[in-house]
Formats: structure tokens, C-alpha cells, sequence
């Protein structure tokens, strides 16, 4: 399916469009042409590298082909982004909220907040193909629910997907943050097309998203990569997840906040901490999770040999105050070559940018209007409408 070519890769030239979908070259070209005519496609060309010759001509899918939407529930946030299918972002926005807050007030703000980032991008919402929202927590993937109860107060993955479904009439899918972000750098990092790549999320809670093969890997029942709650001290803290000692109490950014006892903690996010990191005792705090987060990553390499693992979330801009002894820690693994402990492309936007990619990769569950469009039809390769 060219569409769907076009959804994955973001652009591509007629060669590769043949080549991926095993058509003709004739059939490809008057698809292209048909496209073009009722304004779903656009085309460019970029100087070649060496600067000689024409260009090859690049197509992406205009915005007319359909929107997404993404949305980020985290412990101390909501994001929104609206993105194209040719993978632009056209708006997004943040909001900081107190850590607990609750589904009665972020219900609307979510709603409000996709409203205002759609006037933003002038979004027609008749475009819109559909949403994914974010969430930090563990969901079960297919019915959207959170697997511990009462983790985000009152919050409901599948009550929140409801109230986005019926007002913009569009499908929204729920997945964990984590997994959200792996997707993320899978699809636009630096070192997106990666086989296996770990993507560690290091924000108010700690996840980890796992791509293998290209694809994010959920376990049986859907809470694979709950990394955060590993044992480390089993006489330690009390997490919010019921046993004791859990990496993310010595590591997450909410524990950070709590360790440092700081008289605005409760109102500070984590990208103020983040600008106070000279700050001796804040310093201090981050060394020791550096110290504990070393350990944790050197277990990931020796359990999955992945190609390379990220580091994402509103942590993750520490870099090596955070990282090195992780670095480090990676050239005595004694297996292999030391794998590269890389910071993510998209840092703190990761998580709402996979819920973008996660509509963009699933052309079955969220329909364009570039595949259903008379030209597509004609070829006898539109997609099923739902
Ligand atoms: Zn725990």
C-alpha cells in the first residue's frame, strides 16, 4: 500500500514506492498523479549530497490526507501535539499540573487543551484520523485500562480515550508512556530503523519501553518493561506499587523531589530541578541515582543485548551527570561490545510524539482520507473503512 508507505517512512521517492509495495512502476506513477490531482500528495526535492545532478523527487503526504492527535497524561503534566501524516508536528502544548491531580479537573484540561492545539494548527477536525494518549502507568493494550488501580487519581485510560472518541468521532487507542517513547525514537530518532533498542524513560516515574524487531514488545498480559520495580532493597521504601524498595524510589524523578525535601518540592517540576542540578544537595541526589541507575542499565544489557538503550523523559537532559557512571558501567559488561547509552532525540516530548507515531504506524485501526480516496479505490487497494 503506497499510503501506508508513505504513514511509516514519512516521505519517499517513486523508487522506493515501487519497491516497498511490489507494484509497477506505470501503476505507481498514475497513482502518484491521481493523488496529486485531489491535493493529498506533495512533492519535493532536496539537493543531493554531493550536490550534482537532479535530485530524486520526494513525496509526503499533504495535511487535506488527514491529522492525528496525541496526548500525554504524566504525573505532573498534559501534553498535546497534532501532527500530519507525513509526520509534521503543526501544534503542541504543555501543561504542568500538581503532582496528584485528578481526573475531574484533567478530563476537561485534556479536552480543552486538544481544542486549543487544533485552532493552533488550523485543524480542519474533519481531517482527523484518530488519537493515542500517553500514560505513565501500566496499561493492559487492548481494553486501555490501567493494570494497578488508582495509580493516576480517578484517571481511566479508557474513560478519557471515550470522552476524545465521541467528541472528535474519531478511534483513540491508550498505551503505556514508556512503550510510547521507544516508538518515538523508532520512528523519528537519530537512530530510528534500529532493530532492538531499549528506551528508558526517566520522568516523575521511571519506564522502559522495548522495540524488538521493530515493534514494541507488551508481554502477555501487557506490562512488560516495568523495569521501575525491580528490587533493589527489599527492607526499603514503600512504592506506590505495593512492595518495597523499588528501583524507581531510588531513581524516578518523583523520589528525587521527595529525598531532597526542598520547602517548593511539591510544587517544582522536574525540569526546575533540572536547571537547579548545580545546587550541591540536588547534585548529590542525582550522583547516588546515577550510581543506582548504573547497576539497573548493566541488567538490561545483559538480558537483552539490544543495539542501543535511550534515555528519555524530562531527566534525561542531565546527560552525563546522570549517565556517566551508566557509560562506565557498560564497558565491564562482559558479554560483546559496550553498548552506546545514548540521550533520546526528543527528550521530554517523547512519550506524546510516540502516541503521534502510534496512529501514523497503525493504518488499519485509524483510517486517512488519502486511502479512501477515489484514486486509491480505483487501484482496488483502499484500505477497509471502518
Ligand atoms: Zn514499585
Amino acid at each position: 500500500m503506497l499510503v501506508d508507505v508513505l504513514r511509516r517512512e514519512g516521505a519517499a521517492t517513486r523508487g522506493r514506492l515501487i519497491s516497498a509495495t511490489g507494484l509497477s512502476r506505470a501503476t505507481v506513477s498514475s497513482l502518484v498523479v491521481e493523488m496529486q490531482k485531489e491535493g493529498l500528495l506533495c512533492e519535493t526535492r532536496y539537493p543531493t549530497a554531493t550536490g550534482q545532478g537532479r535530485p530524486p523527487a520526494r513525496l509526503t503526504l499533504e495535511r487535506s490526507a488527514g491529522l492525528a492527535i496525541g496526548v500525554d497524561v504524566g504525573v505532573r503534566h498534559i501534553a498535546v501535539a497534532v501532527g500530519d501524516l507525513s509526520r509534521r508536528v503543526l501544534a503542541e502544548r504543555w501543561i504542568s499540573l500538581p503532582h496528584g491531580h485528578s481526573a475531574d479537573h484533567g478530563a476537561p484540561t485534556v479536552l480543552r487543551c486538544i481544542q486549543e492545539t487544533l485552532d493552533e494548527a488550523g485543524a480542519d477536525p474533519h481531517g482527523l484520523v484518530g488519537a493515542a494518549i500517553s500514560i505513565a502507568a501500566p496499561v493492559a493494550p487492548e481494553r486501555g485500562q490501567f493494570m494497578i488501580p488508582g495509580v493516576l487519581p480517578g484517571w481511566s485510560g479508557q474513560q478519557l480515550a471515550n470522552l476524545i472518541g465521541e467528541r472528535w468521532d474519531i478511534p483513540v487507542a491508550v498505551e503505556n508512556d514508556a512503550n510510547l517513547g521507544a516508538l518515538a525514537e523508532h520512528t523519528w530518532g537519530d537512530l530510528q530503523g534500529a532493530t532492538s533498542l531499549l528506551y528508558v524513560k526517566m520522568a516523575s516515574r521511571l519506564g522502559l519501553g522495548i522495540v524488538i524487531d521493530g515493534s514494541i514488545y507488551h508481554g502477555a498480559q501487557g506490562s512488560a518493561g516495568e523495569f521501575g520495580h525491580i528490587t533493589v532493597d527489599p527492607a526499603g521504601e514503600l512504592c506506590w506499587c505495593g512492595r518495597r524498595g523499588c528501583l524507581e524510589m531510588y531513581v524516578g524523578g518523583e523520589s528525587l523531589l521527595r529525598q531532597l525535601e526542598l520547602p517548593d518540592s511539591a510544587a517544582m517540576d522536574l525540569r526546575e530541578l533540572v536547571l537547579r542540578a548545580e545546587d550541591p544537595r540536588i547534585g548529590a541526589a542525582i550522583n547516588r541515582a546515577a550510581t543506582v541507575l548504573a547497576q539497573g542499565l548493566s541488567t538490561l544489557a545483559l538480558l537483552f543485548n539490544p543495539s542501543v538503550i535511550i534515555i528519555g523523559g524530562e531527566l534525561a537532559v542531565l546527560g552525563d551527570l546522570l549517565l556517566g557512571p551508566a557509560r562506565q558501567a557498560m564497558n565491564n559488561i562482559p558479554f560483546g561490545r559496550p553498548i552506546p547509552v545514548k540521550t533520546a532525540t526528543l527528550d521530554g516530548r517523547g512519550s506524546v510524539a510516540g502516541a503521534l507515531a502510534l496512529v501514523l504506524s497503525d493504518s488499519s485501526r485509524f483510517t486517512d482520507h488519502a486511502a479512501t480516496s477515489p484514486a486509491v479505490r480505483s487501484a482496488g487497494r483502499g484500505l477497509p473503512h471502518h
